[in-house]
């Protein structure tokens, strides 16, 4: 059950701050609040840190089939929980409850499944190179799906015997403080799981303490300028780094596509959870013969969007995360119209309270506007034209992310093709926006470097012996 007031989570229980901060955490669809949240010091990250070093040693000795009953055991929880972890995400967010509901928590128990089942196959994962744990990892998670970031961050460290400090975003804490509950429920031992509550400066603390060698291990997921400033703080110091940032991902349209099927994908490649996702299909491209058609069938379609209280379960399009998001995005839409892009909008009334914007699409866009190079990370899609396949490559690739991409086309050697030449961690042919806890994911050049996920996304938690 949701409290008013939450401690941070150190050591298996919810204690004070030593910073004597706290903040309240807000509902952005209706700008009240809905609890007070402790804002961590570095006296209570570095607590947090001991606590973690402190579990190390019995964790990484449990017998790993006992580490995998657990994780077993988190996941039927999340499960058994999982109407009210959705509520809560939806409500501290303002994403629409059908995605907190049908995508997140699915995909957050799937992931503590998954890694519950590498537990004792780890030999096997990295077979002649006796895996080892790496240690106290610290974890810095976004706002953008909170509880499945702190999913792909503590599900692979506990299933290889690290323990963790874990800060979620500022804007969302709650549904991690939620799983605080569910991992002394299950009886994860103490220690090996901390999370911090807090803003950019408790996040500092954490990759200032991994400098100085009291972590072993950062992981990151968040905007590419954090995560360059992190790179740098660790620079040298030998501490294992993965950073997952951010995206400018092309959505790619062939005129030979099934055009209808294309238009569901474009829409949840940029409208799903409000456009905030790292891999959203932001710029779109469109073989030019069908531009027009295929823009009438996605204003069309673009009409039937709710966008309203995330609460209900026919929303589409929920509430901004944040009035600063909002604005963030207001200056993209002016960004935009200034440079000489046509936007369209969805006509639709708007909540009174709380931070919203209607999805929008840029035709006319060119490859040099601010529209068409920097993430919004909002309801908006810059549309751009090609004529062959080789300047739909060249114009997709022209970006400095590397994060995903998409591609429509019923050719399967244009597939093929396409997705060989694309610069992306992930391409998705005929879909857009597909996760699985066994495929791993992560980007190229400004998109960061390591992958979450699978077989691959282990290796960030384990340290090779035997030579590898
Ligand atoms: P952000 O970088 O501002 O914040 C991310 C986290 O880092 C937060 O917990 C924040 O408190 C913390 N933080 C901020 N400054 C810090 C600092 N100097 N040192 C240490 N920690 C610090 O990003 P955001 O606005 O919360 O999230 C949006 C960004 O995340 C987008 O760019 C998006 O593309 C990216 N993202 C990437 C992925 C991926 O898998 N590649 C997934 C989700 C989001």
């Amino acid at each position: 059950m949701l409290k008013s007031e939450y401690g941070l989570f150190i050591g298996g229980r919810f204690v004070e701050p030593k910073s004597g901060q706290t903040f309240r955490t807000i509902n952005p669809a209706t700008e009240e609040a809905i609890a007070t949240v402790s804002d961590a010091g570095e006296a209570d990250v570095a607590r947090a840190v001991d606590a973690a070093r402190k579990a190390l040693p019995k964790w990484s000795k449990t017998r790993p089939a006992e580490r995998a009953k657990i994780l077993f055991r988190i996941a039927r929880r999340i499960q058994e929980r999982s109407r009210e972890l959705a509520v809560l995400e939806s409500m501290n967010g303002g994403k629409p409850i059908k995605e907190s509901r049908d995508e997140d928590l699915p995909l957050v128990a799937q992931h503590f499944f998954h890694h519950a089942g590498w537990c004792d196959k780890l030999d096997y994962a990295f077979a002649g190179a006796k895996p080892q744990p790496v240690g106290v990892c610290g974890q810095i998670i976004p706002w953008n799906f909170p509880l499945l970031m702190a999913a792909w961050k503590l599900a692979p460290a506990l299933a290889c015997g690290n323990t963790c400090v874990l800060k979620p975003a500022e804007t969302t804490p709650l549904t991690a403080l939620m799983l605080a509950e569910i991992l002394q429920e299950c009886g994860l031992p103490d220690g090996v799981v901390n999370i911090v509550t807090g803003g950019p400066d408790a996040g500092r603390a954490i990759t200032a303490l991994a400098a100085k060698g009291k972590i072993d291990k950062i992981a990151f997921t968040g905007s590419t300028e954090v995560g360059k400033a992190i790179a740098k703080t660790l620079a040298g110091s030998g501490v294992k780094l993965t950073l997952e940032l951010g995206g400018k991902s092309p959505n790619i349209v062939f005129a030979d596509a099934a055009l209808d099927q294309a238009v569901e994908g474009v829409v949840s490649g940029i409208w799903f959870n409000q456009g905030h996702v790292c891999c959203a299909g932001s710029r779109l491209f469109i073989e030019e013969s069908i531009h027009e058609d295929f823009i009438d069938r996605l204003r069309n379609r673009m009409r039937s969007l709710r966008v309203g209280d995330p609460l209900d379960k026919n929303t589409d399009v929920g509430a901004i995360n944040s009035k600063a998001q909002l604005a963030t995005i207001q200056r993209y839409l002016k960004a935009g119209s200034d440079e000489g892009a046509e936007k369209f909008e969805v006509a639709c009334d708007l909540p009174k309270k709380g931070f919203w914007c209607r999805p929008c699409i840029f035709t006319g866009v060119q490859p040099s506007h601010t529209i068409a190079r920097e993430e919004i990370f909002g309801p908006v899609l810059s549309v751009m034209t090609f004529r062959t396949p080789e300047e739909a490559v060249q114009r997709a690739n022209n970006t400095t992310y590397g994060l995903s991409a998409g591609v429509w086309t019923e050719k399967a050697a244009r597939a093929l093709e396409m997705s060989n030449r694309l610069n992306a961690g992930v391409v998705w042919l005929n879909t857009f926006n597909r996760f699985d806890a066994s495929a791993p994911f992560g980007g190229y050049k400004e998109s960061g470097f390591g992958r979450e996920g699978g077989r691959q996304g282990l290796s960030a938690y384990v340290k090779l012996g035997g030579g590898r």
